[in-house]
């Protein structure tokens, strides 16, 4: 839970602090950057108690939407020894509500996405050298799940959670599936390798383990399961279209490149815009990979089903 917490965060949008019973309804606070790091922190260690309920949308940005029991947001403010402004503020709010039978507070967090990465070169670090004893660590550590999309597996690639190889430490060191694996080096990807199409209603893992299932019914798959595969391929890829009428392309790479060259402030939007846009990996580069096996084949008939209506 604390992982989640924190790892979504978008601190640049404010954070909304508001009571959760409708006789208070109205009363809120919204604290702005920097004040919003101040009580994400303050926050933080209280992960256990947060409980997510959904996430809202708005014309900016979502945010995940999170619940707090009034007497343990109290309870870990009377334990501070050193208060700031932002958290007496706070305190004096909440402590406020409670008076007025408040039991539980809403938090309005902007969420983060970063469904797509871009790999930067850096000398001495090529990007297949493999370091084995820091991949053994990162699978202990992740238990052998995509850091993307959940799917488990032995045989995932080492990934560096911020891009760069030199930070070994615990907290940057997960492990990403031969699909996921694409999202994360978009910008040396071509036109060859995959196309970015506008999939509103589906979420990353679930585009993930979609071609995962799509590969493995193309390689050991029957006629008919082959031929739905082929169909529903189609019909993801048709999605092309709405890239291409509103960023002006659906390559990849060129995705790639404009995060990479984007300033870290730009990127972060870019992210944020890019969170309905899907790759749709080429599945020929997915036949070879043994560690792509998806759902049994068993369920295909449900899946293609479930697919196929929307042609
Ligand atoms: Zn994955």
């Amino acid at each position: 839970m604390m992982n989640t917490f924190l790892q979504h965060i978008w601190q640049r949008y404010p954070l909304v602090i508001e009571p959760c019973e409708e006789h208070e309804s109205g009363e809120k606070m919204v604290f702005e950057a920097p004040e919003n790091n101040a009580i994400i922190a303050l926050i933080a260690p209280l992960s256990e108690c947060l409980y997510h309920c959904g996430i809202s949308h708005n014309e900016e940005y979502d945010s995940d939407v999170w619940l707090l029991p009034v007497a343990d947001c109290l309870r870990h403010i009377d334990a501070l020894t050193v208060i700031n402004s932002a958290t007496r503020t706070l305190l004096m709010k909440v402590r406020h509500w409670q008076k007025n039978s408040v039991t539980l507070l809403r938090l309005n967090v902007a969420h983060r996405y970063y469904t797509f990465e871009t790999e930067q070169q850096i000398w001495g670090h090529e990007s297949n050298a493999v370091s084995e004893p820091l991949r053994k660590r990162a699978r202990e550590l992740t238990r052998d799940c995509c850091d993307l999309c959940g799917y488990s597996h032995p045989e995932h690639t080492l990934r560096f959670r911020d891009g760069n190889p030199e930070n070994d430490t615990d907290n940057n060191l997960g492990v990403c599936c031969a699909v996921c694996l694409f999202s994360t080096r978009l910008n040396r990807l071509s036109a060859n390798d995959g196309v970015m199409v506008y999939l509103p209603t589906m979420a990353p893992e679930d585009v993930s383990h979609l071609l995962r299932t799509l590969a493995l019914a193309r390689r050991e798959g029957n006629e008919r399961q082959k031929k739905d595969a082929a169909s529903i391929l189609n019909w993801l890829i048709s999605h092309r279209e709405e890239t291409e009428a509103y960023w002006g392309t659906s390559h990849p790479g060129e995705f790639g490149q404009a995060l990479l060259s984007a300033s870290p402030e730009l990127r972060e939007t870019l992210q944020q815009r890019l969170r309905h846009v899907a790759l749709i990996v080429n599945p020929e580069l997915l036949l070879n990979h043994s560690n792509q096996s998806g759902p049994p084949l068993d369920a295909w008939p449900q899946l293609s089903q479930h697919f196929l209506c929307h042609d």
